[in-house]
């Protein structure tokens, strides 16, 4: 028998993914849940909120609209609460500044009676005696044990900065990654030399802003990447078909090997940078081209296969300054090369790592000789496949649809229907104009793979 007591659903995280769950299940009264989060209040990707950076995603992709255009939760509405809706009428910029989504998020948060901040979960069971599983931790503002009984999960707890294995040597190499580029800035622009490593969106963006203020400083300034040049991220609007319900569902039901080669291809599209944010890095250096800039140089095709600290010296002088040497390869010519940098960002990106804390429930989750989840098409990754649904771990399952926050409605819509058993916010069927194989009633017959006539 389930233990009544229990909440429908426990949710761990509270990103833009499950703050966006939040909102959209705070109008259904019978359904109940608890949102959980080791931080101490909603701060998005804090150590990239760098002045004046948008999102990728046009404002409709905010945490509720997408699934229900009337909810009081949409940034429209937060624009009207703020009495700033006209503003943003005659701004006609429907890009929002990061700053501004995190600030729209907080106040998303400050509305919902169900969201516990400062609850670090570390453990997951399964009490099958009550068919329920206990979600435990430590609140961590007065450091008490806490713990949750829900009939079901919803995991949301983000990805890790992925660091390159040519780092492990380096104390601490995580600190360099962009994550805690903020935090570390101060210091940066004090160094001589400053290398970015990294050519996608937040590579950019870290980039741009260390080259407006290089002249104060009086740094040099490498970026580099491993691609065969800097590129802008693909936006044609059929190509962003393939970050639509119809395209996940098509990806999912493709195999493994498949799904491989597709992702691969489809770097243009995930990786690069926006080519507003391209057009005004390659402005500024033209427009400086006459100033007297330190250094500046842009290296593509150099992949990254060493990197050593060099100590507490700097030029043969002890200093407060680590330096690195960073070893590279041509990725086309195979050359080898060896450069010295006194501060480095790695805009290496991030990947999905299961959480520790879902051990107790291993016997429940289906997992791939890798220890990574087997997600349904539904997003359930338990046994029964209506248990335990993770937000943003599906890039390999799912396709880009993954991370994109125009589809979290559409994610979130699913799972609520999955856990609800009913359908509350109706899901689109027919999203794309493109079909990603031909529908039943297309006049396409099919003959089966490898058949000619
Ligand atoms: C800099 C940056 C910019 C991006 N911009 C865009 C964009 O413009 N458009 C787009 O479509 N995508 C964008 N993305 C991709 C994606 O949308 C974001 O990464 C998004 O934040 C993912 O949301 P999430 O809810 O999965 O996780 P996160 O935002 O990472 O949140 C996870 C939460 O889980 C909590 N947590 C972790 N472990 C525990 C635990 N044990 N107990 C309790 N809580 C825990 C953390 O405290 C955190 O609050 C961007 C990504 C980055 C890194």
């Amino acid at each position: 028998m389930y233990n009544d007591a229990a909440y429908d659903f426990v949710a761990v995280g509270v990103g833009p993914f499950n703050l966006g769950l939040a909102c959209l299940s705070s109008t259904l009264p019978d359904v109940r849940c608890v949102f959980l989060d080791k931080g101490a209040g909603f701060n998005w990707h804090p150590g990239m909120l760098i002045d004046g950076v948008t999102l990728q995603s046009p404002f409709l992709a905010d945490l509720v609209t997408m699934a229900d255009p009337t909810s009081p939760f949409s940034y429209l509405n937060y624009r009207k609460q703020q009495g700033s809706l006209f503003n943003f009428f005659v701004r006609e910029n429907y890009y929002l500044e990061r700053q501004e989504y995190n600030r729209y998020c907080q106040w998303a948060a400050s509305r919902l009676d169900n969201i516990r901040f400062n609850h670090d979960v570390q453990q997951v069971d399964y009490i099958p005696e009550q068919r329920v599983y206990r979600i435990s931790g430590i609140e961590t503002q007065h450091n008490k044990p806490f713990s949750f009984l829900a009939k079901k999960l919803v995991i949301g707890v983000g990805m890790k900065p992925r660091v390159p294995d040519c780092l492990r040597s380096v104390a601490n190499g995580i600190n360099l990654h962009s994550s805690h580029y903020l935090k570390n800035k101060a210091r940066l622009q004090q160094q001589k030399k400053i290398t970015v490593i990294g050519g996608g969106q937040s590579g950019a963006e870290i980039f741009y802003d260390l080259l407006k203020d290089s002249e104060k400083f009086g740094y040099q300034l490498d970026w580099v990447t491993r691609a065969p040049r800097f590129f802008q991220m693909e936006t044609a609007k059929l190509t962003l078909e393939i970050l639509c319900g119809d395209y996940g569902s098509y990806f999912h039901a493709l195999d493994k090997p498949t799904k491989q080669k597709i992702i691969e291809e489809q770097k243009s599209v995930y990786c690069g940078a926006n080519q507003t944010l391209i057009d005004s890095i390659y402005d500024f250096l033209d427009t400086s081209r006459h100033r007297n800039l330190p250094r500046v140089q842009l290296l593509p095709c150099m992949n990254l296969i060493n990197v050593e600290q060099d100590g507490n010296f700097h030029n043969g002088a002890a200093s407060d300054s680590q330096g690195f040497f960073l070893q590279f390869v041509h990725n086309q010519t195979g050359e080898h090369y060896q450069t010295h940098t006194d501060g480095l960002v790695l805009s290496s990106g991030h990947l999905y790592e299961v959480p520790a804390f879902m051990e107790g429930v291993f016997d429940r989750i289906e997992r791939d000789e890798q220890g990574k989840y087997l997600q349904k098409e539904n997003w359930s990754v338990d046994i029964h496949g209506r248990e335990i649904f993770i937000q943003n771990a599906g890039f390999e399952s799912h396709g880009l649809i993954n991370q994109d926050l125009g589809m979290s409605c559409y994610r979130n819509s699913r799972i609520l229907r999955e856990i609800v058993g009913r359908d509350i916010y109706p899901i689109e069927h027919r999203f794309a104009f493109q079909s990603f194989s031909p529908a039943k009633d297309s006049g396409w017959e099919p003959l089966g793979s490898g058949v000619r006539r």
